[in-house]
């Protein structure tokens, strides 16, 4: 069960409630009444399903699972899965309400949905981890589909994990129905252009910032945590751009390097030693003092909740973009307001991900593959005329961008539900 303020346990952070007190004070800024806010708080669908996994060993394991649709006024829910052993019906519905919001400030045609098993993959076999995904689809096959809800990867899940959710889906409907999920390879109706998407958005966003703020981009130093799939790209784009990354962490340490990070010699180090720790003649520093590193921009790439008011209060840059979800504290945020940092916040900064899913399932319907360069021109243009349209807002609004990016969220979904009405 979804967790009410009520039932709440004290001093413990909720992410659920925590989100709701977010679109709640947006409705109050919006001057929205009472019933349209609770209605728009409240998840519209919350299914939790048993997942039994025969193991190799012959037992039956079983796990539990969620699929959470917050909102659905402005087209079908959209979301990730996620397998992880920390996963609960309270994180599913916060992470489902920031897709609704998310969906929303980029003003694409989806609500928000998110959904998980908990459990630890890493323990699973293949064979396991299969059995695993297929029963978790086929339990939640009812609440998904292309005109439904539209699941997508997000942690521990991948390409692989999306092929067998396509696939279960279209056994059981008897069609191939490919536009169910996004993230696919391309061979199953996945798009060109997915991977880099996110960051794309986030290079968009910074520029944008930085322009914005009437700065001037050259030689801009930023420190980047995170050198995934969304933190490795970035070192590319922002130096194509001009600026130089001059700090990078991943999980194995910290790298200072203040003339500039090579992008292309970065890429042969990491495959080489599987880390950015001993990049030819960086200084390695702790991580925790990654944000310390004298800097511009501060881009968290990897985890959520590392922004605290401890790190707040000693970073170094002067604007942050979150590339991660949820990366800064509800104190990490206070301390860099109180301090006048401007933050694009994950909902804006991050959302080209969510972007490029959108053009793959729209591309899965169509039955029609775009070239290449039509999807990056109208990921360009989606994420510019997002970032301007809160920047605008922003600055008739008087608040700071995640305010305005939240308030900007809640404000189409509610003009949706007003539009729908209430059924029946
Ligand atoms: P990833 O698993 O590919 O990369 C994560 C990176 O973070 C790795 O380099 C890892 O070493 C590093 N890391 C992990 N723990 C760390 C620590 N304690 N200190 C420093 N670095 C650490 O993940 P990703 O797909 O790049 O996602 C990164 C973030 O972006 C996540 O918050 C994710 O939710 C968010 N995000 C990703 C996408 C996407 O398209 N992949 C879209 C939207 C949001």
């Amino acid at each position: 069960m979804v967790t009410q303020a009520n039932d709440a346990a004290p001093h413990e952070f909720n992410p659920w409630l925590h989100v709701s007190s977010l679109i709640e004070n947006a409705g109050h800024l919006l001057g929205l009444d009472q019933g349209m806010i609770k209605r728009i708080i409240t998840p519209e669908r919350v299914l939790e399903v048993a997942v039994p996994v025969r193991m190799d060993s012959g037992e039956v394991e079983m796990y539990t699972g969620w699929r959470i649709q917050h909102d659905t006024s402005r087209g079908p829910g959209k979301g990730g899965i996620r397998f992880h052993p920390s996963v609960n019906a309270d994180e599913i519905a916060a992470l489902s309400a920031d897709m609704s919001i998310k969906c929303a400030v980029v003003n694409i045609p989806y609500g928000g949905a998110k959904g998980g098993v908990r459990v630890d993959p890493t323990l699973l076999s293949r064979g396991e981890l299969e059995r695993l995904t297929r029963r978790y689809a086929f339990s939640i096959a009812p609440m998904i589909g292309p005109d439904r809800d539209i699941p997508a990867p997000d942690i521990n899940t991948d390409f692989q994990v999306m092929s067998w959710i396509m696939d279960t889906v279209s056994m059981l409907r008897g069609q191939n129905t490919p536009g169910v999920v996004t993230g696919k390879p391309l061979s199953i109706g996945g798009t060109l252009g997915h991977a880099g998407a996110t960051s794309l958005g986030v290079t968009i966003c910074t520029v944008a910032l930085l322009h914005g703020l009437g700065r001037d981009i050259a030689n801009e130093r930023v420190v980047i945590q995170g050198y995934g799939k969304v933190g490795a790209p970035l070192v590319k784009l922002l130096s194509e751009r001009g600026m130089k990354v001059v700090g990078i962490a991943d999980i194995r340490g910290a790298i200072h390097v203040p003339g500039g990070i090579d992008h292309e010699v970065l890429s042969r180090h990491f495959r080489e030693s599987g880390s950015v720790v001993g990049y030819p003649g960086s200084d390695t520093v702790p991580a925790h003092d990654l944000f310390t590193i004298p800097s511009d921009i501060a881009i968290p790439a990897a985890l959520g909740g590392v922004i605290t008011a401890d790190i707040a209060s000693s970073m170094a840059a002067t604007i942050m973009v979150e590339a991660a979800n949820g990366p800064t504290t509800g104190e990490g945020a206070a301390v860099l307001a109180s301090r006048n940092v401007p933050v694009v916040p994950d909902v804006l900064a991050n959302a080209g991900g969510v972007v490029a899913s959108y053009f793959e399932w729209a591309q899965d319907l169509q039955g029609f593959m775009w070239e290449p360069e039509l999807f990056t021109q109208r990921l360009e243009k989606t994420m510019h005329e997002a970032f301007n349209h809160i920047w605008q807002r922003h600055l008739d609004l008087k608040v700071n961008l995640r305010e305005t990016a939240i308030a900007v969220g809640v404000e189409r979904i509610a003009e949706a539900t007003t539009l729908r009405g209430l059924f029946p």
